[in-house]
């Protein structure tokens, strides 16, 4: 590619959901001339795509939002204490038009391709309508959940009726009434997407692979109370959110102060009731060491076990539905009356271990022990996570050295935000960050701050490329790895891992040692004038 017909611009971010949107807000603030591209034809990333029925935020709404606008915050008023996809995508809409953030952005274009120039230190960019772009800075705000993925089912292109992934859901929705329907996959998406549907359908069969632990949402109107409370102290809410592991907020009388351990069983069951009650993660939060100490785990995975069966009707069924793994291991999911939905008559359970998916045909899914005949087959089957959405994209580094290569072994950052030989490429929120096992909102603004940061140092300065040291990256992998292997996460097969996808390496992804430690860190290493980074 020659730069001749190739546009110029500061920085060239790619994703406008929740990360690239304040990235270009910020950037903007910080004098640059940045251009977005996004492949959806409007904004909102993971939100515009997630419309399946019953989609919703596992992050109560009043945590789940930007921070870096104390106007925003007090002019924006949310419903429910879980979210819709529709507000919130209502929600990042303001955002975008508040900020007058759309005409930086190009829609329905795919970046295709990504070239360092060295001699000219500066990122090519290509994309799929032949459009070409070049900044000295690349960032990538590609979300961790944004690259589908559908399994290879034998027969599944002789199938006549419809075929739907709920991570790409039509936009004027679906009606299935008297329809029958298979949905395949029990992840967040399939169980909050199974209740409704089976209440429309004739007749759903779910394949499930893995049982998975979901506790009940009970998601409820804000009240009005609830609001202007939260607006009132949302400054100091949102600071020690900023400092907390998870970046959730939760009162310092409701905050675990022991070992599940440590406390009788009597009183371990009543606590573990009042937040099966409360609803929401809450529970993994009751004692402290749920995800650190097996025995301790045990005894919430057993309580969350006999919630099923009191739920689930038919033993055998109550049975294929209950998971053995560690409780919270695999990501928690929440559900507005998932279990339950087992107990209607138009609902079959079809455990494909016992009973594996043979072939599809034109209008049947067929496994060794029966034909399910069905009008419309829905994936729910999740994402190629977290490194998906980059390696998709042909990204190529200091001497012509491809991600890909760089990763074949599983992703390597320093911080999750920088790779050794990618100079002046950023990662928002990327493999090695805290990421989605914090309020991602959180996780991604410190990422922006951060990088905006970096960038008024290098300016200041006369730096015109800053990249990661290998050697500050392998101890970074070390740490990520170390500090993983210390909990029960690793335990368990989940997409944190890539274990859901065949052929993936399988490491630990994200950085489990919490959001404000990981703050704490990053403000150091940039105090330290970019401790493990090389600027020249
Ligand atoms: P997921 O958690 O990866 O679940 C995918 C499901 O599909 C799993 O049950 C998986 O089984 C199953 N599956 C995959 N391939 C299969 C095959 N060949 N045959 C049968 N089953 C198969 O994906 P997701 O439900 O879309 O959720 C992904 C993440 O997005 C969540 O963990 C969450 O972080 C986020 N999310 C959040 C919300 C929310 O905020 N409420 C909603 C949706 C999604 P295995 O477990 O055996 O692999």
């Amino acid at each position: 590619m020659t730069d001749n017909d190739a546009m110029r611009h500061d920085v060239i971010v790619i994703g406008a959901g929740l990360a690239g949107l304040y990235m270009l807000h910020k950037l903007r603030q910080t004098g640059r001339r940045a251009i977005v591209i996004e492949a959806g034809s409007d904004v909102g990333g993971t939100w515009y795509w997630n419309r399946y029925p019953g989609a919703r935020c596992d992050v109560e709404s009043l945590d789940y939002q930007y921070t870096f606008s104390d106007a925003l915050q007090r002019e924006w008023t949310w419903s429910e204490r879980f979210a819709r996809q529709d507000e919130i995508l209502a929600y990042i809409n303001h955002v975008a038009d508040r900020f007058d953030l759309r005409r930086d952005i190009v829609f329905d274009t795919r970046v295709t391709r990504a070239r360092f120039v060295e001699a000219a230190a500066e990122w090519e960019v290509e994309a799929d309508d032949g459009s070409r772009h070049v900044a000295p800075f690349l960032i990538a705000a590609t979300g961790a959940l944004s690259l589908p993925q559908t399994p290879p089912l034998p027969g599944i292109e002789d199938f006549k009726g419809d075929v739907y992934h709920t991570g790409r859901w039509p936009h004027d929705g679906v009606d299935f009434t008297a329809r029958r329907v298979a949905v395949v996959g029990t992840g967040s998406s399939g169980i909050q997407a199974i209740p409704n549907i089976a209440a429309q359908a004739e007749r759903l069969y779910v394949f499930q692979r893995t049982p998975n632990f979901s506790l009940p949402a009970r998601n409820a109107p804000l009240t009005e109370q609830q609001v202007e409370e939260r607006r009132r102290n949302f400054a100091d809410i949102a600071r020690s959110n900023k400092a907390s592991p998870s970046g959730l907020y939760r009162p310092p009388s409701d905050v675990a102060t022991r070992s599940a351990l440590d406390v009788p069983a009597e009183q371990r069951a009543a606590d573990y009731e009042k937040w099966w009650d409360r609803g929401g993660t809450l529970l993994m939060r009751t004692y402290t060491d749920l995800l650190i100490n097996a025995d301790s785990n045990r005894t919430a995975t057993e309580f969350a076990q006999r919630k099923i069966r009191d739920m689930v009707e038919r033993p055998d069924v109550a049975d294929k539905l209950t998971p053995h793994y560690h409780i919270g291991t695999k990501r928690i999911c929440l559900d507005s009356g998932y279990y339950e939905t087992f107990n209607r008559p138009n609902v079959t359970l079809v455990d494909v271990n016992e009973d594996p998916i043979s072939t599809i045909t034109g209008d049947a899914i067929v496994t060794a022990g029966r034909t399910c005949q069905v009008d419309a087959i829905v994936f729910a089957t999740g994402y190629d996570a977290m490194t998906g959405p980059l390696l998709a994209m042909d990204i190529t580094g200091r001497g012509g050295r491809t991600m890909r290569e760089a990763w074949s072994d599983g992703p390597r950052t320093y911080l999750g935000l920088s790779i050794a030989g990618f100079p002046n490429l950023f990662v928002v929120a990327g493999p090695g960050s805290p990421s989605v096992l914090a309020n991602v909102i959180l996780s991604i603004e410190q990422h922006v701050d951060w990088i905006a940061d970096c960038l008024d140092h290098m300016r200041d300065r006369g730096f015109e490329t800053i990249e990661a040291s290998p050697d500050a990256q392998d101890a970074w992998v070390e740490h990520v790895n170390e500090v993983a292997q210390a909990t029960l996460y690793p335990r368990t097969k989940s997409w944190y891992s890539g274990s859901n996808i065949a052929g993936k390496p399988e490491i630990f992804m994200p950085y489990v040692g919490g959001l404000g430690r990981y703050t704490a860190h990053c403000a150091d290493v940039a105090r330290d004038g970019y401790a493990g980074f090389v600027l020249s």
